[in-house]
Order: C-alpha cells, then sequence, then structure tokens
C-alpha cells in the first residue's frame, strides 16, 4: 500500500459506503436482539436441558415470525449458511430428485456465480442447462424461456433482481409460463427481499433462496423456502436438524439477528425506498448533466432504486475504483476479479457494454444523505479528468 494511500485514507474519519449489495451494516436493533444468545442463552438447541430448549423454542418462535412476515409456512422455510447454501442446495438437489423425468434446466447468463457455477457442476454430471440471454437493458425475455422449455425440463432458475445493475426480472410472467407443468421454479431473490414488496405465492415461486446480510442482518445465514410439495433431499448430511433436511448445530444468535433484520426492512421498504429514490434521481441527473460519455447499463426503470450501474468511456474500472477508495468512497465495479486483473463481468459481458467504458456499481441504501452523493460526484468528476 503506497504511502499516500495509506495517509489520505486515514485522513478520512468517515467512510462513504455505497456497495449495499455486496453487503450491510447490521442494524444496532439487530445486533441488540443477538447478543444474549451469544452470552447468555448459548444453549445447543438439540440439548434437552433448559438452555438448549430455550434455544430450540428461540429458532421456532423465529421461523415462525419469518413466516408471517413472508406471507408462507414456517414448514416451508429452512436456515441455511447463506445464499450460496441455498441456491447450491436448491438446484443440485431439485435436479437430482427430478432427474428420472428429465435432465435439462434453463437459467440466464446473468445469474449470481453460485447459480452458474452449480449449473455447471450439474453440466459435469450429464445434466444440460440453457443459459437464456437477456436483453441489452438486462431483463430476461419470456419467450426466450418458453422456446426454451422442452419435454426434459424440470427445473428454471431465474433471480428475481440482478445484483449488478439492480433490473427486475418478469418472475410472474415466467411462473405462468410452467404453471400447470411438473418443472420446478427457483428464484434467487437476495437482491429484493427488504427492497420490494412481493407475494410468494402469488408470484407462483416454488424454491428460492435469500441472505441475511443484505438487509442489515448478519453475514452466515440464509434461508430456503420450499413451497409445500416440493421435493428435495439434503445436500448437507448429518444431525436431524431442520427437520432432517440441513444437519449442523443452528446459528441461533444468526437466525435471531435475520428475522428481525427481515421485520424491520419488510417494514420500511416504502420509507428507505423514497429516501433512496431521492438520492438516486439526484444522482442520475447530476451525472447525465456533468459528465460526458457515461452510460448507465440496465434498465432504470424496470430496476432497484438503490443500484446504478454506470460505464465510463476511455478510464478503466480499476483506475476508478482504486481513486474512489482513496477518497474513502466503498463502491464495487461489478467485475470478477480473475488472477489479479480485472474484466468485465459476466453481466456486464451479457449486455454487450463497450469494453472501453470503465464500469462502477453505487448500490445506496437509507443511511446515505445528499452530502455524500455530492461528495461522491464531486471526486467522481475529479478523478475522471484527472485519469482522462
Ligand atoms: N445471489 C445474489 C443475487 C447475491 O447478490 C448474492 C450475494 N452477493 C448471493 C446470491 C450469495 O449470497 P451469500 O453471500 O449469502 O452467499
Amino acid at each position: 500500500m503506497s504511502l499516500e494511500y495509506k495517509v489520505r485514507s486515514e485522513i478520512l474519519n468517515k467512510l462513504i459506503y455505497m456497495d449495499n449489495a455486496a453487503t450491510t451494516k447490521i442494524d444496532e436493533k439487530v445486533f441488540n436482539k443477538m447478543k444474549p444468545y451469544l452470552i447468555g442463552n448459548y444453549g445447543n438447541p438439540s440439548s434437552i436441558h433448559s438452555l438448549g430448549r430455550k434455544a430450540k423454542q428461540t429458532i421456532d418462535d423465529s421461523r415462525f415470525k419469518i413466516a408471517n412476515l413472508l406471507n408462507v409456512s414456517f414448514k416451508e422455510l429452512y436456515f441455511t449458511s447463506g445464499a450460496t447454501e441455498s441456491n447450491n442446495w436448491a438446484i443440485k438437489k431439485i435436479a437430482e430428485y427430478n432427474k428420472a423425468n428429465g435432465n435439462h434446466i434453463i437459467t440466464s447468463k446473468i445469474e449470481h456465480p453460485s447459480v452458474l457455477e452449480t449449473c455447471k457442476y450439474l453440466e459435469k454430471k450429464g445434466f444440460k442447462v440453457t443459459y437464456i440471454d437477456v436483453d441489452k437493458e438486462g431483463i430476461v425475455k419470456v419467450d426466450d424461456v418458453k422456446s426454451a422449455i422442452n419435454s426434459d425440463t424440470i427445473l428454471v432458475s431465474i433471480m428475481m433482481v440482478n445484483n449488478e445493475i439492480g433490473t427486475i426480472q418478469p418472475i410472474e410472467e415466467i411462473s405462468k409460463l410452467i404453471k400447470d407443468t411438473n418443472i420446478v421454479f427457483h428464484v434467487d431473490a437476495v437482491q429484493a427481499i427488504g427492497k420490494i414488496d412481493f407475494d410468494i405465492e402469488a408470484l407462483g415461486i416454488d424454491s428460492m433462496s435469500i441472505s441475511g446480510h443484505k438487509f442489515n442482518g448478519p453475514k452466515g445465514i440464509g434461508l430456503l423456502y420450499l413451497k409445500k410439495g416440493v421435493a428435495i433431499e439434503s445436500l448437507i448430511h448429518g444431525g436431524s436438524q431442520e427437520r432432517n433436511l440441513r444437519a449442523g448445530t443452528e446459528n441461533v444468535h444468526n437466525i435471531v439477528g435475520f428475522a428481525k433484520a427481515l421485520e424491520i426492512s419488510q417494514n420500511s421498504i416504502t420509507k428507505n425506498n423514497e429516501i433512496i429514490l431521492d438520492n438516486r434521481n439526484y444522482m442520475i441527473t447530476k451525472l447525465n448533466n456533468e459528465f460526458d460519455n457515461i452510460v448507465f447499463n440496465g434498465n432504470l426503470k424496470k430496476a432497484l432504486p438503490s443500484i446504478i450501474n454506470i460505464g465510463i468511456k476511455d478510464v478503466s474500472s480499476e483506475a476508478l475504483m482504486m481513486n474512489l477508495d482513496i477518497e474513502g468512497i466503498c463502491v464495487s465495479s461489478g467485475s470478477a476479479c480473475a488472477s489479479g486483473s480485472m474484466g468485465q463481468s459476466h453481466v456486464i459481458k451479457a449486455l454487450e457494454v463497450d469494453s472501453n467504458y470503465g464500469i462502477i456499481r453505487f448500490s445506496l441504501s437509507k443511511d446515505n444523505t445528499r452530502e455524500e452523493v455530492e461528495y461522491v460526484i464531486d471526486k467522481l468528476n475529479m478523478i475522471i479528468n484527472r485519469l482522462r
């Protein structure tokens, strides 16, 4: 680390965090709920003594609370270590369970790696996978899903909101396509939950992944929703936790935190989005008015208000990121880092964005202020001028 880098970062006593699609900070109310389960009520839920029973009751209560918030049955919810596990579990085990009916899976080219790499793994095991293209704005075309379906199709996995560009996918239309078939519909809803209001049952979702750390909950805790009647086997074998389907001592404090964070975020969607939308609109106007040669990636109308993904001509993502970081601004480039060099991410490639454009993803939260947006715009302007 260069001296200049170190000194300038340290001078700033406050970082500006605009990387909320990567992760979020734990809400203090969530943290306070979790603390007693780390220190005092640390029993193993499988123990039969009072401390164990208390832990078991806590998990039951949390699951019930989450079920109410999501308007599903508590019997349809399984705790996991995060959405990577939930996606792996759902896709691998639903595919294997249904192998007698066919070996074809449909997904999109812009899914999260926990979906894409799982599909690639299944290809090695003999499954056939169709990776659907998206349009230039990053939206899956329903007709493409329709034409990909064949008599061997057993599973369709499409994300609700893309994590790099924020586009909202046509989940309801896709679920209608497969409504009266045996095809299972899995949805990665990691970036949607707590940010958009939706009804899981009404959307016709069979299986769904969510992750605690994306809505001000703790890391290392996720959930798999499995609609009643969707058959699956364990991914992780061992004890009889999670009704014999997911072994391992339950992460009690994280489960408590997950439930509290979900409660807070589900109940604040409208309020939070108002704040975020206001800052986003301001930021977009500023970017449009004050910057040359910039493009907005995705579809600004069919997207989460929190994610703004831009391409800036003739500057590299690495240089942009590094310079913003020096100014104390945390953002992502949305690029996959492979062997030390950053290339275009699979999502940006799928949109066919010109490779001369450096990519930055700003992902806002309710905690970002107008002053922060102003500061970021100022610094970005300065950095681009310097780099060009
Ligand atoms: N899916 C999407 C869309 C995501 O954004 C993420 C997190 N980046 C994941 C899955 C994986 O979630 P986790 O970090 O809980 O494993």
